[in-house]
């Protein structure tokens, strides 16, 4: 059996990647079982909700060897850990090609696409096999997710022309309503502690010689999160120095402004997003203006500075 999964700290286009990729291999003859690496975030219970879809099980630790398919990610410090002991057979993914080893020949899937639901739909087509309803309902979920309904750079025109030939199959007529409703559930964010909606949408990267936390809240709602603002700070702290990071930085992006204003917990931080993106922290904030995309606006700067 082939285990599927997205990314620890799950969006919505890690789970939905699993569930359609899983039942696609099952669909062309391979055992395959969707999982998840973590808890879901209110998008993505809202997106499963609306579809009447379980979400996949947790996956705890797999025996050194077993088969595995990784979906939406592929760096070890973002997958299960002792990623490296496992075979990892298929990998889907939109992201920059981190520290992917293989012990056997696989089957390796990457493109500058704006969600990995844009790779799958292109799988299926090249498959000669018909993207099932419940399928195409979710892959779009994801496009407009992962493209914050095509707002972000990342956007490309598949992306666009995958979610419209999605909607149909789906039959969801009104995208914009659908997208709009999805933010409203991922905006929602209650009383959620703040060491969690730091790590809702969060990634360690790996930058040069430093290892670096970096999380993400996309809201219509920005109020809200900077009203916790010290709360987030202090999570924030914790984490870098529980995990030993170099450095953690937390994203608020509005997602109908457009705009990024990121969280800097310490002088070390600030000395890093001035020197990168010209932007003096103020009260602990930066104004990295219409930066919304941390995997092509953030995390290319920092990789690129860290290198030199
Ligand atoms: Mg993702
Ligand atoms: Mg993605
Ligand atoms: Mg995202």
């Amino acid at each position: 059996m082939i285990a599927v999964f997205g990314h620890l700290n799950p969006d919505t286009d890690a789970i939905t990647a699993a569930l359609v990729y899983a039942n696609l291999l099952r669909r062309q003859g391979e055992a395959a079982t969707a999982y998840r690496l973590g808890e879901l975030n209110f998008e993505t219970v809202f997106v499963l909700k609306e579809a009447g879809v379980e979400a996949p099980e947790l996956l705890g630790q797999l025996p050194a060897g077993h088969a595995v398919a990784l979906v939406d990610h592929n760096e070890s410090s973002q997958s299960l850990p002792g990623l490296k002991t496992l075979n990892v057979t298929h990998v889907v993914d939109h992201h920059r090609l981190g520290d992917l080893e293989t012990s056997q020949p696989a089957t390796l899937r990457f493109e500058p696409l704006g969600c990995t639901a844009t790779i799958l739909l292109r799988l299926h087509l090249e498959a000669n096999l018909p993207v099932e309803p419940l399928d195409a309902r979710l892959l779009l979920s994801a496009v407009l997710s992962d493209t914050l309904h095509f707002r972000s750079p990342t956007t490309t025109p598949a992306d666009r022309e995958a979610a419209a030939f999605l909607a149909q199959v789906a039959g969801i007529p009104d995208v914009t309503a659908y997208a709009m409703s999805m933010f409203a559930a991922k905006s929602d964010l209650g009383d959620t502690p703040a060491s969690a909606l730091l790590k809702m949408d969060y990634k360690v990267f790996v930058l040069g010689d430093q290892t670096w936390g970096i999380g993400v809240i996309e809201t219509t709602n920005p109020g809200y999160v900077f009203g916790r603002q010290a709360e987030l700070l202090s999570a924030m702290s914790a984490e870098k120095a529980a995990s030993g990071l170099n450095g953690v930085l937390l994203s608020v992006v509005d997602i109908l402004q457009e705009t990024n204003r990121t969280l800097v917990p310490g002088d070390s931080e600030a000395g890093v997003v001035q020197a990168v993106f010209g932007a003096a922290a103020q009260g602990h904030v930066a104004d990295l203006g219409g930066r919304i995309s941390r995997k092509k606006q953030i995390v290319p700067a920092l990789e690129a500075h860290f290198s030199r």
